[in-house]
């Protein structure tokens, strides 16, 4: 068969754009596209299917089989041709489909044994399947790639079809009949904690691209760069608002920005339409061009840029249709979004100082709106399949952002004790804001050094608002994990040096970069290990590639000086090498100094304890290193054989167990006769009834994260050390696997705040 001239093409896309327009019903409009189809590319019949929770395909629309099978199909995403091109997101030509390892016959469709090729294609909401459109011919047909191309882009304009409210409800009420999912209380992962309750908004995709060529090119490019102009326009308006704060959100918005104003983007898209699309299917395809390329890489970063790219790309076709304002609003006092998946501005469009949660049905933690929501003090539910479909407009949504649940028309119980919790969330928070000046020091008398972690510049604002002693971790791997090439030291310098600025004379521990295992660069290749957690990474990476840690050694020095250096060595595993390393920051602080350069008042240089080897030298080692700070996830993953990051195991040993609790012991007592410097910046310090253990063993400096910090604080401010001291000696000497609830009946008898 000839495919379809671009003469062709255009006439059928016109067409199909009419009946679009047509006032008939949603399945007559679809019947007729269908069948607009098969007359112009040859085919016998067509099938168009909605998914369902991206488990199942339901039939929506039929074409050229026998009739009575009609909107009573519902196949699984492993069943069939139709399945593989919904599970694996791609189209497919096939010129036999008896050949095709999944085909699978259904007898509803009783004409289907008649048919012999097949052409599908998905058709896409951002890069989420929501249906796919196919074709069967009778005969042996050779479909060629333009076929397919043309088929995607009548897809793109069934999307609207398929996300209409007419579908929307016949999908609800098909949820309904059939009970797949009438959840009451549903389980997301949490990626910003809170509670609260409001109305719910759907949040839609704003544009569907219906206008797809243009003959007159020169008026085409004056609408782009129009709307490009003014959409940048009301951006800078947008971002610019006080209210916004200061943070790494502001980073992403600003990242946003500048990815609006791209001049690659807008020039692939100006090219696009000299080849002869209108503005608003020219930015479509500079999307799915980009789309393609990055999709393909597992890279976090790499698809939130994607993300970004589709909220930029959404909102220009609005201002190109002239449609900006197109969200679905209430006039409810307090809202829950709820959205398949979000970019990060498009959270913005709301007044969000009316929303009270945000739903994702996809997500990441480094999702950029997860981000800026919890800039904004939002909570985030995510990864939560099928939600937007089962959820109305309008009804009334609970989302408890510590457990992880989001409850649809919660019952008047539910309400009340979600408006309690709301309000004793923020009277604790009150209770600890008060904290803040208050010194570190435990009811006996005892100082307590408290630190922060810190990796984003968001971290960085709460050096000051927590009125913390300094910084206890600074893990220097997350600017290179954001970046979007390795940064030179320039570029390092600026880092560090706006965080020893924001420190003033507090103090400051550098690690240097501890990448591989969970934390990739996106611009440098791995090679795939089998054991990563205990394979080539952190100090084995930089001891084998020197020149990456010299430079950030420069760096360092370069940042301090006049100040205190620390700088310490991750998944150090024995004295030599940390030798190594220390000689290498020795040599390039030698070479400063020999040039007449400036350099830091003081170098001190330490490592952390992760390796369970280095704690049978540590007597060695404590005679050659400055300080020492605990990574107590690593360790314990090493000391119980336990992947940290596999959630089948996360609770199975627990860091309150006499084998964890002695080792923590020998490391604090060997480290206090040393007279060595002495923390614990691990995940345990941020944990209050685990960090009570910890000052129990002894220990007297803690790093934690900022949003633990207060907790922490209030903890040390409601002990006695000794007495807690004594009662460790106790709990050491079980043999109980956790010694968890043991330690909560102890705080709750001597009123120990653990929050
Ligand atoms: C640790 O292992 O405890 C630690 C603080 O390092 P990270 O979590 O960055 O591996
Ligand atoms: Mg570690």
């Amino acid at each position: 068969m000839q495919s379809p001239t671009i003469k062709q093409a255009f006439g059928l896309l016109k067409q199909i754009q009419q009946i679009m327009k047509k006032p008939t019903s949603m399945s007559e409009r679809l019947e007729c596209v269908l069948k607009t189809i098969i007359d112009k590319l040859n085919a016998d019949a067509a099938t168009c299917y909605f998914t369902i929770d991206d488990k199942y395909l339901e039939l929506l629309a039929i074409y050229g089989f026998y009739q009575p099978a009609k909107y009573r199909l519902r196949l699984g995403y492993d069943e069939g041709i139709i399945g593989d091109v919904a599970e694996n997101k791609r189209s497919l030509i096939i010129d036999n489909i008896w050949l095709y390892p999944k085909y699978a016959s259904k007898p509803e469709l009783s004409k289907e044994q008649d048919f012999t090729s097949f052409i599908g294609v998905p058709i896409l909401q951002w890069n989420h399947v929501i249906g796919v459109l196919a074709l069967y011919n009778k005969n042996k047909m050779q479909r060629q790639q333009e076929d397919v191309e043309l088929l995607e882009t009548i897809a793109m304009m069934l999307a609207e079809i398929l996300l209409s409210e007419e579908v929307s409800l016949y999908k609800k009420s098909l949820i309904k009949a059939r009970g797949i999912s009438s959840r009451e209380k549903i389980k997301g992962v949490c990626l910003n904690k809170g509670y609260g309750i409001g109305s719910a908004i759907l949040h839609r995709r704003r544009q569907f691209v219906t206008n797809i060529f243009a003959q007159d090119k020169e008026k085409e490019l004056r609408r782009l760069e129009f709307a490009h102009h003014q959409m940048n326009v009301d951006l800078e308006a947008k971002f610019n608002s006080t209210k916004l704060g200061i943070g790494e959100h502001i980073d992403i918005l600003d990242t946003y920005r500048m990815f609006a104003k791209d001049k690659g983007w807008y020039s692939k898209i100006a090219d696009n339409i000299k080849s002869g699309l209108a503005a608003e299917a020219a930015v479509e395809r500079a999307y799915e061009d980009m789309w393609s390329r990055l999709s393909v890489s597992s890279d976090s970063y790499l698809r939130e840029k994607l993300h970004d790219l589709r909220d930029v790309a959404d909102r220009l076709q609005s201002y190109l249709t002239g449609s900006t304002n197109q969200y679905e609003n209430n006039d409810a006092k307090d809202i829950i979004v709820i959205a398949q998946t979000m970019g990060p501005a498009e959270l913005m469009d709301y007044d969000y100082s009316r929303i009270r949660g945000l739903i994702l049905e996809d997500g990441t933690p480094t999702m950029h709106v997860a981000i800026v929501a919890k800039a904004l003090n939002i909570p985030v539910l995510a990864k939560i399949k099928g939600i937007y479909s089962e959820i109305q407009n309008g009804q009334t949504i609970a989302i408890d952002g510590n457990e992880g649940y989001v409850y649809v028309n919660p019952s008047p119980q539910i309400e009340d004790d979600f408006r309690r919790r709301i309000a004793k969330r923020k009277d604790l928070q009150n209770k600890l804001d008060a904290l803040r000046h208050l010194p570190t020091k435990t009811l006996d008398g005892v100082p307590v050094g408290l630190y922060l972690n810190v990796g984003l510049p968001l971290d960085f604002d709460y050096i000051e608002s927590t009125n913390c002693d300094g910084v206890g971790l600074y893990r220097t791997e997350i600017p290179f994990m954001t970046a979007d090439t390795m940064p030179d030291v320039a570029k390092q310098v600026s880092y560090y040096k706006d965080l020893l600025n924001r420190c003033g004379d507090k103090k400051v521990i550098f690690r240097s970069l501890d990448v591989g295992s969970d934390k990739l660069l996106p611009y440098w290749a791995y090679a795939g290990e089998a054991n990563p957690a205990i394979g080539w990474r952190s100090i084995r990476i930089t001891l084998d590639r020197r020149a990456i840690l010299r430079k950030q050694i420069r760096a360092f020095l370069i940042s301090a000086v006049g100040k205190e250096l620390n700088v310490m060595f991750p998944m150090i595993s024995d004295l030599a090498e940390f030798e190594d390393a220390r000689e290498t920051l020795m040599i390039e602080l030698d070479k400063d100094k020999n040039r007449g350069l400036p350099v830091p008042k003081k170098v001190n240089v330490g490592l952390m304890i992760e390796v369970p080897s280095v704690i049978f030298q540590l007597d060695d080692i404590l005679s050659k290193a400055d300080f020492i700070s605990v990574g107590t996830n690593d360790l314990a993953q090493f000391i119980f054989a336990c992947d940290r990051g596999n959630p089948k195991l996360s609770e199975r040993y627990d860091v309150l167990s006499a084998p964890f609790l002695n080792v923590m012991k020998m490391i604090v007592d060997k480290a206090n006769n040393a007279g060595v410097y002495c923390s614990v910046c691990g995940e345990m310090a941020s944990n209050p009834i685990e960090a009570l253990a910890l000052l129990g063993l002894g220990y007297r400096n803690l790093s934690t994260t900022s949003a633990a910090f207060l907790r922490v604080k209030s903890m040390i401010r409601s002990i006695n050390v000794e007495n807690v001291a004594d009662y460790m000696q106790l709990l050491l000497k079980s043999t109980r696997n956790t010694l968890r609830p043991q330690l909560i009946a102890y705080a709750y008898d001597h009123g120990i705040e653990i929050y």
